[in-house]
């Protein structure tokens, strides 16, 4: 339950800000209720139901039929929960073995239920990590966040030298297949050619080439290596 001033955030509530959170964090395109119900897979009912009660909490704002947004204290919710995410999937990766393909869920569920105290002992034994397993940036304990200078892959150049830097963790599938096929993270590569009308790029990577979907290349985030 709420740990942001005297107000009571539940789980769900928490959930959404961060959700409204890294969704501002991919794209600049407004949140509406409708793209948070088909990114939750809820109702839009539901969706609007619950982001009425966060807005009367004052964690955020809503125009009517327009865009949902942060409040500052919304904000600092929400860094709190993705910060409290990314520390616990490090943790999974780097003291319990997991792959970057199984923490995302685990973290959902754990991010909830350990305590401050808990999370920045957590932070300490890992060294204060600035990023997580995908290569998603930490914030700092004070909200503030470390700088990721990164493009994707799809827009990148030709023929440079490039270090995976992200991957987005929307799907584990997608993390397996790229791990599989020696595309994780600092992974160094270059685009060979592209294939724009049959939607791929062939990539060379430690002298062998392959060939990714445009699908998979817009989930990677490279900087010149
Ligand atoms: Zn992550």
């Amino acid at each position: 339950m709420g740990r942001v001033g005297k107000k009571a955030l539940s789980t769900a509530g928490e959930d959404y800000l961060k959700v409204i959170w890294t969704a501002q964090e991919w794209t600049d395109k407004p949140v509406t209720v409708s793209a948070l119900s088909a990114h939750l897979g809820f109702s839009a009912s539901s969706v609007s139901e619950a982001v009425k009660k966060l807005a009367a909490q004052g964690f955020l704002t809503h125009a009517r039929y327009g865009s949902v947004a942060l409040t500052a204290e919304g904000e600092q919710a929400a860094v709190n929960m993705v910060r409290r995410h990314r520390l616990i999937e490090t943790f999974l990766v780097d003291y319990l073995g997991y792959g970057w393909d199984e923490v995302h869920d685990e973290a959902e569920n754990l991010e909830h239920a350990v305590s401050d105290k808990m999370v920045e002992a957590l932070a300490l034994r890992l060294g204060n990590p600035v990023r997580d397993p995908h290569g998603d940036p930490i914030p700092a304990r004070d909200g503030s966040l470390p700088p990721l200078e990164a493009a994707k892959l799809s827009q990148s150049e030709t023929g440079r030298r490039l270090r995976i830097a992200r991957v987005s963790d929307d799907s584990p599938e997608l993390l397996r297949y790229l791990g599989g096929i020696g595309l994780g993270l600092d992974a160094e590569l270059s685009i060979v050619d592209r294939q724009a009308y049959a939607g791929t790029l062939t990539l060379e990577r430690s002298g062998d080439r392959v060939e990714l979907g445009l699908p998979a290349a817009e989930a990677i985030w490279v900087v010149p290596a």
